[in-house]
């Protein structure tokens, strides 16, 4: 990555805004571009469908963005967007039964997608080097002697010594540069289709600390939901299922797929919760990985991070971490004066473990046709799963490896393993049960 005159960011959403954050103390100038027309809102848009849905920033991914923008954190408790614990303020109903009510040390806080998004936008934009243009529709890239010099959008060409593509979910990158006369990105893919029928409502169950889920547990428990505290005292209601099960958009076929869970409490809530709100649905495929590190013939002055590089199940919440880890590469990247195949290749080993995390579970919705790694991988977390609700020690590990404050390696560890090898618990055994109280633990 050579010149460093104007960089132009295609994507305006969490990605994007993140690395025109890391770019605008490297380049001159900075231009931001997105086919919405985004003002000053906190609410869902358009191009950013998923933003109806709740989003959980993992620890890891909150210790990254608050290094791309210190401040952040504090700031937005002036929303009410509390600093809780993981494991005193949030529940979670395992097949098992819910986890152990104890202090984890790993600190959350939780709020919409569009609010987050919105913060980040405010402060980015306050880089008087930066500029965003909106409604800008990007058609394809300039490639001129293998180096990427700009972008088309209409009949206008922006001039760029870098782009960088935050460009979400969609194949874009790879439309571009198939229409520059390259060949197809190749990408490894883990299907898991989970529907997602989400409402947000303008108050918060009066029990809630931070988060109550009902977890889905591949192959078993197939259905799942939860319900999020969100800034201003709102909160955020989900039911998910994987396959056939698509929690209904009604109020009636909404409250009936809560009561079809394991636990009555997020039916107890809809009880009481106002009715007639809007719900939105969201179908996610799975796992996706654009392999742009392997691509030999790859024109420099071209990067892609977040959505666009790799999507992972929404439901282990790791895009947003991943996302902010690779912003913060780009800027490494760029202080190593590295071209933007090493970038990718560092994006490649930040995304590596997520994956896996990701995709070994979501290889058991298949479990009879998994590889072998997979559903030994599958049996042995079962064990420990068992065992979680009992053992509060093991659940500050699992959180840790959760959050990517640890390595998956922590629960190889010996005193894991041992764990793991005893006899399983009598009752609580991995299967879904509908018997477990919410409160206490
Ligand atoms: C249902 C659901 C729940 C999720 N929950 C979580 C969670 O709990 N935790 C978590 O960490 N992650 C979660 N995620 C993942 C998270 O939403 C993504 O990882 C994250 O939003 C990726 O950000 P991004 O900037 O890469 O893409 P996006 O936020 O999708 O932004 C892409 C931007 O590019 C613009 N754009 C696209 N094409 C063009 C073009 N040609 N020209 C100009 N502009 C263009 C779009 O308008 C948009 O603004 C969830 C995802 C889903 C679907």
């Amino acid at each position: 990555m050579t010149g460093r005159d104007r960089a132009l960011v295609v994507g305006a959403g969490y990605g994007g805004l993140l690395a025109a954050q890391v770019l605008a103390t490297r380049f001159r100038q900075v231009v931001l571009v997105d086919r919405d027309d985004i003002t000053d809102s906190d609410q869902p848009r358009r191009g950013v469908p998923q933003g109806h849905h709740p989003h959980y920033l993992l620890e890891h991914g909150a210790h990254t963005l608050e290094n791309l923008l210190p401040g952040l954190r504090q700031a937005v408790t002036g929303d009410g967007v509390a600093t809780r614990d993981f494991g005193s303020d949030a529940r979670f109903l395992l097949p098992s039964g819910w986890t152990p009510r104890v202090p984890t040390g790993i600190q959350i806080q939780s709020m919409t997608r569009p609010y987050l998004e919105q913060q980040i936008r405010r402060r980015v934009l306050d880089h008087p080097n930066l500029t965003l243009r909106c409604a800008t529709p990007v058609d394809r890239v300039v490639v001129r002697a293998g180096r990427v010099r700009g972008v088309r959008t209409g009949d206008e060409v922006i001039e760029a010594d870098l782009v960088v593509a935050a460009t979400g979910r969609g194949n874009v990158v790879g439309t571009w540069l198939e229409s520059a006369g390259y060949g197809p990105v190749p990408e490894r893919t883990v299907a898991a289709e989970v529907t997602y029928t989400t409402r947000t409502y303008p108050t918060a169950p009066p029990d809630l600390d931070a988060c109550l889920a009902v977890l889905l547990y591949a192959p078993l428990q197939q259905r799942g939901g939860g319900v999020l505290a969100v800034e201003k005292g709102r909160s955020v209601l989900a039911l998910f299922g994987y396959g056939a099960h698509r929690p209904p958009l009604d109020d009636d076929g909404f409250l009936r797929f809560a009561r079809s869970l394991p636990d009555p409490c997020l039916a107890d809530f809809l009880a009481t919760a106002p009715p007639h709100v809007h719900a939105h649905r969201f179908i996610d495929r799975g796992n996706r990985w654009r392999l742009v590190h392997q691509v030999r013939s790859w024109p420099d002055g071209l990067a892609v991070l977040g959505d666009a590089l790799c999507t992972f199940n929404p439901i282990y919440a790791q895009g947003l971490t991943v996302a902010a880890m690779e912003a913060q590469a780009l800027g490494e990247s760029l202080d190593r004066h590295e071209d933007c195949r090493t970038f990718h290749k560092r994006c490649a080993r930040i995304i590596r473990v997520p994956w896996l995390m990701s995709t070994s579970s979501d290889m058991a919705w298949s479990l009879p046709r998994a590889p072998w790694a997979a559903r030994a991988a599958h049996w042995y977390s079962t064990r420990l799963v068992d065992r979680v609700p009992t053992d509060p020690e093991l659940y500050r590990v699992f959180a840790g490896v959760q959050h990517m404050r640890r390595s998956p390696a922590a629960l190889a560890a010996p005193s894991v393993v041992a764990k793991a090898l005893r006899p399983r618990p009598a009752a609580g055994t991995v299967r879904p049960t509908r018997s477990v109280k919410t409160s206490g633990s």
